[in-house]
């Protein structure tokens, strides 16, 4: 497909049946607003009574980037989308928050296909590639066929991208979106180490698993308390080395976090493979909210104490020779925000039915939270967890 057969597709696809769908009300996203054409300023607005104060906010940035195509995160979708797109010769931008692509299977530790490499064949023009580049590396098949090495996925998708000539912008996040009038995303704000700048394209793909450029830009996007249900919950993946069994002891110090003391205290958790001489731990930690700055502060909180837990009761009760090896960067997210569109299938959702809620009940120092239960209503962004879960926990 040539350049302009691409652009004119994807205008019907991905990024542009954004433009049809419902919208938001324009009060509510000031970025849709043409900016002023004075420098910085702060302004104080009226609220309505009892929520907290706002302000306004606009400054002028360089439009510094420009593309055809620019991607909103580069994990596997984000990767995918942006190798494809710069294979039929269009320009593209991949605007990623981390230092690394990959998103969950990397940064979030997930390491681990749901056996794609060997039940759908063919695979897909990008995956065959790196599974190809995985196997190569021998890198993939780490104590079961569909677990890989995370970090030299990492390694191998930055190579796919600049291969194809994909302009990366790493540790760069997105921050706000420019919408024309009619509904179409002009520009999005961007914030990298050199501070925010304006990225300018034709088409925009949201490939930030948290439909953060749909949200921005006012396009409808479900939670799942909107539809009165709890979401996939998080896990964090953590790693251990295996040890000789008399270099081990349990490494809790006595009073740090509540000990587990048998297995009914161990539910969501499980013990992946990691190739020899180690295991990829995994432990879910249900009910917070990756759409909410304090939930899912409060989500890594508790993932990184429940890790200790954890790691505790393998060492000390099951007597298994494991030193901590390392925990991924960030907390695994499965869903935060989906777009609402002809895609989004809203009874496929096997989420944490009453089987979570009653294993999460189960987690030591873990209350579920439930809506307005530290006093703040389920509207917006504000719902489930909240930090109701850890603070004042010492498990
Ligand atoms: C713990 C866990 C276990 C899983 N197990 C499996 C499994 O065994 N097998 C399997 O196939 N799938 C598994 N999944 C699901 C799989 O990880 C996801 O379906 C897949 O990785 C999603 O890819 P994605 O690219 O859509 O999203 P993500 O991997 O979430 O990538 C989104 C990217 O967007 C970036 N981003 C977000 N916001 C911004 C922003 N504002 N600015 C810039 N960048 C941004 C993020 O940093 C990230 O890199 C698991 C998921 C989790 C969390």
């Amino acid at each position: 497909m040539k350049r302009r057969q691409f652009l004119s597709a994807t205008a019907a696809g991905a990024a542009g049946w954004l433009a049809a769908q419902p919208r938001l009300s324009q009060e509510a996203h000031p970025a849709a607003e043409p900016a002023p054409a004075d420098a910085s300023r702060v302004a104080d607005a009226p609220t309505a009574p009892g929520a907290p104060p706002e302000i306004t906010w606009s400054r002028k940035v360089p439009v510094r980037y420009q593309a055809d195509v620019a991607v909103i995160g580069g994990g596997i979708a984000g990767v995918c989308a942006a190798a494809a797109a710069a294979r039929s010769g269009a320009q593209v931008i991949l605007v990623e928050r981390f230092a690394v692509t990959g998103g969950m299977l990397t940064a979030g530790g997930v390491s681990n296909f749901c056996d794609e490499t060997q039940v759908r064949q063919p695979l897909g023009e990008v995956f065959s590639e790196i599974v190809a580049d995985l196997d190569a590396w021998q890198a993939l098949g780490h104590g079961k066929s569909s677990v890989f090495h995370y970090e030299t996925m990492a390694v191998i998708l930055q190579e796919l991208l600049l291969r194809r000539g994909v302009k990366l912008l790493l540790h760069t996040r997105f921050v706000d979106a420019r919408v024309a009038q009619g509904g179409r995303i002009t520009e999005c704000i961007v914030c990298g180490a050199s501070g925010p700048e304006a990225l300018r394209a034709a088409q925009f793909i949201d490939c930030s698993g948290e439909s953060v450029l749909a949200r921005a830009a006012g396009f409808q996007t479900q939670e799942d308390w909107y539809a009165g249900r709890w979401r996939l919950p998080m896990s964090l993946m953590y790693f251990v080395r295996h040890v000789q069994n008399d270099e081990v002891e349990p490494s809790r110090p006595e009073g740090w976090f509540q000990p587990i003391a048998n297995k009914a205290g161990l539910p969501m958790t499980s013990v992946w493979p990691d190739g020899p001489g180690g295991n990829a731990i995994k432990i879910k930690i249900p009910m917070f909210d990756a759409t909410d700055t304090e939930s899912l502060t409060a989500a890594e909180i508790q993932g990184r104490r429940r890790m200790m837990q954890v790691l505790d009761y393998h060492q000390r009760v099951e007597n298994k020779p494991w030193r901590l090896d390392h925990c991924s960067p960030i907390i695994g997210i499965r869903e935060g925000a989906r777009i609402v569109g002809p895609r989004l299938d809203q009874r496929r959702h096997d989420g944490p039915s009453r089987r979570n809620r009653r294993r999460a009940g189960g987690q030591p120092g873990l209350r579920p939270a439930r809506p307005g239960s530290r006093g703040r209503p389920p509207s917006g962004r504000r719902a489930w967890g909240g930090s109701g879960g850890v603070t004042g926990s010492s498990d």
